[in-house]
């Protein structure tokens, strides 16, 4: 049961990751200069957790303290060049007047917005609607398009809807074979691993499919180590495998599927020979996970970026929906594939028209009916709704550029440090006419900006979240936010009335997610039977949820799938490389990932002590035979070079990475900051960029 809330005790959720945590706040007592006194405690009920915290969800308290954070608004002086203190009024002038100044002189299509995939549903869908209603622009897109674009892509193609997993998490406790594909919640999100141990404990097998011994993969069963760039291969050549030896579930192929012809054609033409080569997994290794899949009663599939971050990313999905659909495990109890969303808010973040190609309930931009109905509920004219925009880092390579986006505001979002090619994104965010930052913290981004906005955060706050498994659940406000700070709802109901919108956008979150309610219903992502009455009366709602009287829906596609004729349908797909392959001057692969004491672009995590000192800094990962061929030892600087920049930071030595390939953690600006190195080609249907492979050369630091 969740909801409580007394005097000195708040049920609420964690502010980080997708698995959004059941956590209570309580008050310790009186509040001082230090902050609020407050401490995160336990909240056993709460079925996604139960109780399990990791520390950054216990430490999650640290940030509320005002010295780690923006408490006055910032401008930059226009003597000076620099950031100094401003009160409201001035800041928001300032904040409006660049957008419209800019959209008068070049365009409304000058004018950009860039959300975050931890905002919550109230903020992403308010913020789509500024977008489209007060700025008139198509181009709005946000970071979850770096998280989980790829899969929503292959789970859309597949099976007509895209929900992170289309069942509890609690389920995965149930499955006979679980595979994790790319994913390493050890490390990402330590009480998923409750479920896990309940599934191994019961009987079920684990299969990793990772380039690195994460301490996910040393628990598994089997352990199959692609090299980065190179699970299409694998998962096609199991399917061969499937098909060979005679187990294709036939009956479920032919009932609930098509376009098995051609995807079983695809895999035929796949030797596993071949993708041996291109792997490096033996094929012995590759039969055994056949036998340990389909041996078992029921089999999940389960990928995370390592999976999905990549050119052809949608495509590799793809091929592993392709192994469930012909094993006959999808739309079956405890079988399927799910993605594992990393952001907090990934999932509801492109459900409500903060993504460049859709509008709230998941209706697409460009469907004459789905445009009626939002603009219906917005109050406007059709016609008068932009049409799709350009995808994140699409937008992010436009700014400052002619024909691009010139003036930009950006909310709950760091990618100076988190996009692709960063040195070259931050070049693009110094171009900008003018740059808006709402944000908790002084970011790296916020450093660039023309207005610097403070804004509260998750206990300060109510709002909705939707979990990696479609589970509506909700924020409570347990204190207020410090003096000087204001919601960043309240930010956009400002900057919307000096836009002339004096009306259209509420500032109180429930009022917004009463018309987000209206605005998704007879969507996919129906809201309109959730309330935040009935949030807090049990441990959630999942979506779809048409009415007051229904249930939600924990488990999608059991009688069909969300397709027109409610098949699932297969994917044609055939192998193709990474975008950059080693070569040599680059004869590496360096592929990136988080650390278990940082989240994403670290602007939070590296501002709470306790997980500074557990994780102070990037490193490069490197395997011994690399590390005695470079004369490298454990602790020693290296330089690691791509096409688009050269980074330094300490050496890891550890047999825990291929000898052909490097690891990176994301997290830090500044000299180790991995994203200087990565690759942003794009997928070309999710629009994905490689964050995870691209070729390197490594160097001791301060060699020849
Ligand atoms: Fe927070 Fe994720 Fe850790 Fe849970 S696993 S406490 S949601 S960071």
């Amino acid at each position: 049961m969740t909801g409580t809330t007394s005097a000195d005790a708040t049920d609420t959720h964690c502010p980080y990751c997708a698995l959004q945590c059941g956590m209570r706040l309580r008050r310790t007592g009186r509040d001082g200069p230090g902050g609020p006194a407050v401490e995160v405690d336990e909240r056993p009920g709460f079925p996604v957790n139960r109780g399990a915290l990791c520390g950054k969800g216990r430490s999650a308290a640290a940030v509320l303290a005002p010295h780690l954070r923006l408490t006055e608004p910032l401008v930059r002086d226009r003597r000076t060049g620099l950031l100094r203190p401003a009160g409201w009024d001035e800041a928001l002038d300032r904040a409006a007047d660049g957008l419209a100044g800019t959209a008068a002189r070049h365009g409304r299509d000058a004018v950009g917005v860039f959300g975050g995939g931890g905002l919550t549903n109230e903020k992403a869908y308010l913020l789509g609607k500024f977008a489209r209603v007060a700025l008139r622009t198509p181009h709005i897109d946000y970071n979850g398009r770096f998280c989980m674009a790829s899969a929503a892509a292959g789970q859309r193609a597949a099976f007509g809807l895209d929900r992170g997993l289309p069942f509890p998490l609690e389920d995965v406790a149930r499955t006979g074979c679980l595979v994790i594909a790319g994913g390493n919640p050890a490390d990402t999100m330590p009480p998923a691993l409750r479920h896990l141990r309940a599934q191994r404990e019961a009987g079920g097998r684990l299969i990793v499919v990772d380039p690195r011994r994460t301490r996910t993969a040393e628990d598994a069963d089997l352990h199959l180590r692609p090299a980065p760039g190179t699970d299409q291969a694998l998962a096609l050549a199991l399917l061969h495998l499937v098909i060979a030896e005679g187990r294709v579930d036939e009956a479920f192929v032919a009932a609930r599927t098509t376009g098995y012809a051609r995807a079983r054609a695809a895999a035929m033409a796949h030797w596993p020979e071949r993708a041996e080569r291109i792997t490096g997994v033996p094929v012995t290794a590759m039969r055994r996970a056949v036998e340990m899949f389909c041996d078992a009663p029921s089999g999940m599939v389960l990928t995370a970026r390592g999976s999905e971050q990549h050119s052809k990313g949608t495509d590799t999905v793809g091929a592993w929906i392709n192994l469930c659909l012909a094993t006959g495990r999808a739309g079956r109890p405890y079988s399927g594939y799910g993605c594992l969303t990393g952001q907090g808010n990934g999932q509801g973040g492109r459900e409500h028209g903060q993504k460049a190609d859709q509008l709230p309930g998941y209706r697409s931009i460009t469907d004459p009916a789905a445009r009626a109905h939002v603009a219906r509920v917005w109050g406007v004219d059709p016609d008068s709704l932009p049409g799709p925009g350009r995808s994140a880092y699409e937008l992010l390579d436009s700014l400052g550029t002619d024909g691009g986006v010139r003036a930009l505001l950006l909310m709950g979002s760091n990618p100076v440090v988190s996009a692709p090619h960063a040195s070259h994104v931050t070049e693009r965010l110094r171009a900008l006419d003018h740059l808006v930052v709402c944000d908790v913290v002084r970011s790296e981004t916020a450093e660039l900006a023309d207005v610097v906005l403070p804004t509260a955060q998750w206990a300060e706050e109510d709002g909705t979240m939707t979990n990696l498994e479609g589970r509506v659940i909700l924020r409570q406000a347990a204190l207020d936010p410090p003096p000087g700070v204001r919601t960043d709802l309240h930010v956009l109901r400002a900057l919307a009335a000096r836009l002339g919108h004096t009306t259209g956008f509420p500032d109180a979150a429930g009022e917004v997610f009463e018309e987000l309610r209206a605005a998704s219903a007879g969507g996919q992502a129906d809201y309109a039977g959730i309330s935040y009455d009935r949030i807090r009366a049990g441990d959630g709602v999942f979506w779809p949820c048409p009415d007051a009287g229904h249930p939600g829906t924990p488990r999608l596609f059991l009688d069909r799938f969300a397709t027109p004729d409610g098949r699932a349908r297969f994917a044609d797909v055939s192998y193709r490389p990474a975008a950059e392959e080693p070569d040599a001057r680059y004869p590496l692969r360096l592929t990136t990932g988080r650390v278990l004491a940082q989240y994403q672009s670290g602007a939070q995590t590296r501002r709470t002590p306790e997980l500074e000192r557990a994780a102070p800094g990037p490193f490069v990962e490197l395997h011994p035979r690399l590390a005695a061929r470079l004369g490298v030892a454990d602790g020693d600087p290296l330089t690691v070079t791509s096409r688009r920049g050269r980074v330094t930071a300490p050496a890891v030595v550890t047999g825990a990475i291929r000898p052909d390939t490097v690891f990176m953690p994301f997290h830090w600006p500044g000299p180790g900051r991995a994203n200087t190195l990565t690759n942003p080609a794009l997928d070309p249907v999710s629009r994905m960029p490689e964050f995870k492979v691209c070729a390197v050369r490594v160097e001791r630091a301060g060699g020849p």
